[in-house]
């Protein structure tokens, strides 16, 4: 962590994030932007609706929605609210890239059995995924980008193939949120960048949606974006009720990838992604700013993470790959027009 990097008073944004400004009292433009859509928000409002939208969904077939489910604190509780105060039946999903955590799965599972619903794990093959992030990694200098991509399809596909027409999610836009030059990874760009070494064909069942005729049958919403998301309360249901152990600032299982694509990314961007997502959690109210750069100062220690070498090395990468990719990024590739991404995202939102 670079110490004399300058960051706002309240988060703990540095001067690096895109497109940042500070006031007179220090407050960046994320968290002034963060007050402006937050204050005055009508949860009760909010809560009526998701409940209007659930009772379309109940009772339709087997299951009445997919969960996508992580193992992370959002998704779990997303998962028992869904269960246990909506008296809804969910099938959890749950994409396997071969790089999880150790006991990651295995806590999927036991979650799942604790919850009393159906779980659907779907692993695509680890060698198919190591050429693909190989590839990605040559062109672009980072290879998240695969997953990124694969596992909202892998979540659609699963709705697909189970003829469940709804998908709640637990992304929680408070806490999680990449800034948005950040989050504009589409299936364009992904396809511009990787059509020089795959064919349509061989990508398109992991990377790319059916139709949009089948997609836009399917609703996804998130569900903190209609209940207030207060980790402390969540973070207590989930000791009480499945015996989480993770601490609230732990914020989820890690990919064991996680470092080394954090440290790629920070490469790239000038800011790690730790950074922006603790500014978050401080932003948001559910730590301090002083725990906050504790934890950034133990955990980023910059230079390469351990082992970094013999990760690119399983994945089809030499040594002199930070070199081959110097100044190389995804943003080389050009993606789909931004308004048609925002217009399919928005007919999703409003379906019934
Ligand atoms: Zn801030």
């Amino acid at each position: 962590m670079n110490k004399g990097v300058r960051r706002c008073t309240r988060c703990i944004l540095p001067e690096s994030y895109p497109d940042i400004n500070f006031d007179s009292n220090g407050v960046c433009r994320v968290c002034r932007e963060f007050d402006h859509r937050y204050l005055n928000v009508d949860w009760n409002d909010l809560e009526s609706k998701l409940a209007r939208i659930l009772d379309r969904y109940r009772g339709r077939g087997k299951y009445d929605c997919l969960v996508p489910f992580s193992g992370g604190k959002d998704s779990t509780y997303s998962l028992w609210l869904l269960k246990n105060k909506y008296g809804m039946n969910p099938l959890a999903f749950n994409v396997d890239n071969g790089f999880a955590e150790d006991g990651a799965q295995q806590f999927i599972r036991e979650c799942a059995g604790k919850l009393g619903v159906d779980l659907y794990t779907y692993s695509p093959s680890k060698e198919f995924l190591k050429r693909v992030y190989s590839h990605a990694m040559h062109r672009t200098g980072e290879f998240c980008t695969a997953c990124v991509v694969l596992i909202p399809t892998a979540i659609f596909r699963a709705a697909d193939i189970h003829g469940i027409r709804l998908i709640a999610g637990g992304f929680c836009e408070k806490t999680e949120a990449p800034p948005s030059r950040y989050a504009d990874m589409d299936r364009v760009r992904f396809w511009n960048i990787m059509k020089s070494a795959f064919s349509r064909k061989e990508l398109s069942w992991d990377f790319f949606f059916p139709s949009w005729k089948r997609m836009f049958r399917i609703k996804y919403f998130n569900l903190p974006d209609y209940i207030r998301w207060d980790l402390r309360e969540i973070h207590v249901v989930l000791k009480r009720e499945l015996g989480f152990e993770k601490k609230l600032s732990d914020i989820r299982f890690d990919c064991l990838a996680t470092p080394h694509s954090n440290f790629l990314f920070r490469r790239i961007a000038g800011f790690s992604k730790l950074e922006y997502l603790y500014a978050n959690m401080v932003r948001a109210g559910f730590l301090c700013r002083g725990e906050a750069l504790d934890i950034l100062e133990e955990r980023e220690a910059g230079g390469l993470p351990e082992g970094f070498f013999d990760f690119m090395s399983e994945i089809g990468c030499k040594r002199s790959i930070l070199c081959e990719t110097e100044g190389r990024s995804t943003f080389e590739y050009s993606a789909r027009l931004k308004l048609i991404r925002k217009i399919a995202i928005r007919i999703r939102e409003m379906l019934p």
